[in-house]
């Protein structure tokens, strides 16, 4: 089979330049190794940017019943700050969200394969697409949006990844935790790492961490422990949590990631495969504007491609539009998890809340750079 687009990974990214390329006109073929909806390691903060991106597309996400947030809680130790944020925030479940794009995609024209596994890519004159059990596929232009998952013959360039593990579950609230949740996406902070809580569609909440590996070991690598100590740490986290019911079987795991990582264009690169999402560039999760970035990826993909313009100008024009909300959110986190720094920085921030709603629009895609 031929296609001369081809998609590698249905999710944001992939999802909505499928979409933007089918509404184009143009044939595109996404390869999606789920076979259906799926549960993603995600904090699920869908930013104000990410949903003007979506709804760009002609995509309603109103309609999805995300749980609308426009409050930030940071909580560190006994000590809470509550301050609005400078926009509104959806809080919609992957499985949810990145379902309903696919769809959208589909009606909009693009064909969906589904259930198939890449297992490598050559690229030469044409682009040669393995699949596990399958016939391998050729096309002309790739757009790689397999996000955290590395493809063999398109590895991301290495950066040192911090030693962090990051666990997500969703929970059934008592009902005086979940009104004290609502509208609000909870920032938790450790020595070690920090959560986010907020509640997603149907009364849920999502918790989704980052903690050290060190930790991890040193509880046996249980998580009902891990659950236990971090609650220790956090008496917010321990008051919302209290008698709540966990709604996976197991916690959604995640190692290594890649924070930081820019794909920085060089004169080695094919001229014929697009980087997107988080093979693009990843940003520190606690900002909450990962997805963000995957869409603007895409908008940003399918404008210049539309247009004529090869991958590497559109790497050049992508990191000159991410490198810094990336590298500032870096450094936020970096002095954020210095022991010492934490504490006066978390003092400042009770004094000067504005200083929050700062630190939240250093780390957007700037409006400027927005199509
Ligand atoms: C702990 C954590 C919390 C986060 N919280 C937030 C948040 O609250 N808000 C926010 O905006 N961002 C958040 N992010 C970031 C956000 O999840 C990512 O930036 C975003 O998912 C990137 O989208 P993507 O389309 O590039 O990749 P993905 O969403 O990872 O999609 C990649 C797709 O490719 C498919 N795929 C992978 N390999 C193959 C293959 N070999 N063959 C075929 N298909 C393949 C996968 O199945 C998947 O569907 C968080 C990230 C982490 C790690």
């Amino acid at each position: 089979m031929n296609a001369r687009i081809i998609i590698a990974g249905g999710g944001l990214a992939g999802a909505a330049t499928a979409a933007g390329l089918a509404q184009a006109g143009m044939p595109v073929t996404l390869i999606e190794r789920e076979t259906g909806p799926a549960d993603k390691i995600c904090g699920e903060f869908l930013s104000h940017e990410a949903q003007a991106s979506l709804s760009r597309l002609g995509f309603d996400v109103s309609a999805l019943g995300g749980h609308i947030i426009n409050q930030l809680v940071l909580a560190r130790g006994k000590a809470t700050i509550t301050t609005k944020l400078p926009f509104t925030g959806l809080g919609l479940t992957r499985k949810t969200l990145d379902e309903a794009l696919l769809v959208h995609a589909q009606s909009a024209g693009a064909t969906l394969q589904r259930g198939l596994t890449i297992t490598n890519v050559t690229a030469q004159a044409g682009i040669t697409v393995d699949i596990a059990g399958q016939t391998s596929q050729t096309a002309n232009t790739l757009f790689l949006a397999t996000g955290k998952h590395e493809l063999r013959g398109l590895r991301r360039d290495a950066v040192p990844p911090q030693d962090l593990v990051g666990f997500k579950m969703y929970f059934r609230l008592r009902p005086p935790a979940q009104a004290a949740l609502a509208h609000k996406i909870a920032l938790i902070l450790f020595n070690d790492g920090y959560a986010g809580l907020q509640m997603v569609e149907g009364e849920q909440a999502n918790l989704c961490f980052l903690t050290s590996r060190s930790r991890l070991q040193q509880l046996g690598g249980r998580w009902p422990s891990l659950l236990m100590d971090l609650c220790c740490d956090s008496p917010y986290l321990a008051h919302i949590l209290a008698g709540a019911e966990e709604l996976l079987p197991q916690p959604l795991t995640i190692y290594r990631v890649p924070y930081g990582y820019i794909h920085r264009p060089n004169a080695n690169d094919p001229t014929h495969i697009f980087r997107l999402g988080d093979q693009a560039g990843v940003i520190p999760s606690f900002t909450g504007d990962g997805m963000a970035i995957a869409l603007h990826s895409a908008a940003l993909a399918v404008d210049m491609f539309t247009k004529g313009a090869d991958a590497r100008a559109f790497h050049r024009r992508l990191s000159e539009d991410i490198s810094g909300q990336i590298t500032r959110a870096g450094w936020l986190y970096r002095l954020a998890s210095m022991p010492n720094l934490q504490g006066v920085i978390f003092s400042g921030m009770q004094l000067f809340p504005a200083s929050l709603r700062m630190a939240a629009r250093l780390t957007r895609v700037p409006v400027k750079s927005r199509l």
